[in-house]
């Protein structure tokens, strides 16, 4: 048990490391958006799915209050937890340096807002949100426990729901004609499949 949790714990330091990186740089980089989409309802999805992975982690990381929900996950698959969750880690680094300045923790048009169709997003329009996905399917897997895996999963679930078709409709209102191509050509968030 212990060294799932350690490897749990690196997991999440790792992500909760990358996004002080880039939310620093986006906090100095940051001027007037050209345009805010909701950002009212966009600030409380972001806390949601924080306080929801968050909570959740730290309960199952440092008290015992979430054991009548563990499960017995074969071994085999939560090692395969801890190489999802190290790839999802890196797979969210290398999201943020292909978007630069372009990222916004909210609904945001920035200024001089560039198109990005490079690297990851050459096959998926939300590859940062493919990420969160397998790093919350590796939390589950890793922590063996479905109240872990059931409320990290619910608040993605319902950040992308909520958020997917407004960001496309945001994108296609500042690249009208280059969005709707980009869209033919590529799929939201699994490689030929969805
Ligand atoms: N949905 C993307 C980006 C998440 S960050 C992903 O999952 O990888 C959210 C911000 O990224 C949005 O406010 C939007 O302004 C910006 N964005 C989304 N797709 C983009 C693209 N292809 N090029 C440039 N910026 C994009």
């Amino acid at each position: 048990m212990l060294t799932y949790k350690i490897f749990y714990g690196i997991i999440t330091a790792a992500w909760m490391l990358i996004r002080k990186i880039y939310f620093k740089r986006y906090a100095i980089t940051h001027k007037e958006a050209l345009k805010n989409t909701n950002p009212v309802r966009e600030i409380q999805l972001v806390k949601l799915v924080r306080w929801s992975i968050t909570l959740s982690s730290a309960i199952w990381l440092f008290t015992p209050w979430l054991n009548f929900a563990q499960l017995n996950i074969t071994a085999i698959l939560r090692i395969a937890g801890i190489h999802i969750g190290a790839a999802s880690a890196i797979l969210f680094y290398y999201v943020h340096e292909v978007l630069s300045d372009n990222w916004s923790p909210i609904l945001q048009i920035r200024q001089q807002h560039e198109l990005i169709t490079d690297g990851p997003y050459k096959l998926l329009r939300h590859p940062m949100y493919t990420a969160m996905l397998l790093w919350v399917i590796a939390n589950f897997l890793i922590s063996s426990n479905w109240m872990v895996g059931a409320v990290q999963l619910l608040s993605v679930i319902i950040l992308l729901v909520v958020r997917l078709p407004e960001e496309e409709r945001m994108m296609e209102e500042a690249f009208p004609q280059r969005y709707k191509l980009y869209k033919l050509k590529t799929y939201r968030l699994v490689p030929y499949i969805y």
